[in-house]
């Protein structure tokens, strides 16, 4: 009770910025900066940003929700798939951001490794980490993902040599909201729920996410499975 007391306080506030704002230079424009056209175009785009942000983070509490209720009633469908098609198609979804940012995107190891996952989820996973991986590097960096399989598990680990994440707070990365520079997460586009996401999202599949990091060094962030042929035979 209290987590959820502490959750929609959360939302309230973050939610609250972005409005603030948008209502802020929409009455401003109304009060008549509207009839000046470069005043007027500075203050739609701040509008423009907010409202992405807010859709932003509207869409990521709904997946939360959606995840936490999936996770009580075990209604999700999962289906045979092979690891490099989902770190492919998590690629191609982050390329645009990686060239934009001057980061390089490699993959690489046992891309026929085969899981059983709602594919949808599990490339939101990798899209989250990914995304984070290119947000906290530096231009001109690499990024890879690796897979690697043993007898009963399937890791897909993402590698990044970006601004890395000091001890005291890599127990609390995963909690909603949490961000170790708020103004750098904000600046950068983030929700504060991304790997929120992605450890509920391993929760449902009966694996789980893990983090190493150096500070000034980059981050490597492993999601682990039950590979495909380890779940047949449990069934
Ligand atoms: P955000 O939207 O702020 O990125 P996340 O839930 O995805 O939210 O991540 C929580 C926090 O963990 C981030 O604000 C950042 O401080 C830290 N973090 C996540 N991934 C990385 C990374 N690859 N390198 C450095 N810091 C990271």
């Amino acid at each position: 009770e209290n987590a959820r007391r502490d959750f929609v306080s959360n939302v309230s506030h973050e939610i609250r910025t972005p409005v603030t704002s948008i209502k802020g230079y929409a009455e401003t424009l109304l009060e008549g900066a509207m009839e000046e056209p470069e005043v007027a175009r500075t203050f739609l785009e701040t509008i423009d940003r907010q409202s992405e942000r807010l859709c932003m983070l509207v869409d990521d509490i709904l997946s939360l929700s959606r995840l936490e209720r999936s996770e009580q009633l075990a209604d999700i469908p999962f289906e045979k798939a092979r690891a490099g098609t989902l770190v492919e198609a998590a690629m191609r979804a982050c390329t645009p951001k990686a060239e934009r940012q001057g980061v390089r995107l490699h993959m690489s190891g046992t891309m026929d490794a085969e899981i059983r996952v709602s594919g949808t989820l599990m490339e939101q996973a990798i899209i989250n980490l990914v995304d984070n991986a290119i947000k906290y590097s530096d231009t001109d960096a690499d990024v890879r993902i690796d897979v690697t399989q043993t007898a009963d598990e399937v890791c897909i680990a993402v590698h990044d040599n970006g601004c890395g994440i000091a001890a005291e707070h890599l127990p609390r990365i995963f909690e909603r909201f949490y961000r170790v520079d708020r103004a750098r997460s904000r600046m950068l586009g983030g929700t504060g729920l991304g790997l929120a996401i992605v450890k509920h999202i391993m929760t449902v599949h009966n694996g789980s996410v893990s983090v190493e990091s150096k500070p000034g060094h980059g981050s490597t962030f492993t999601l682990r499975l039950p590979s495909a042929s380890a779940t047949n035979t449990i069934n």
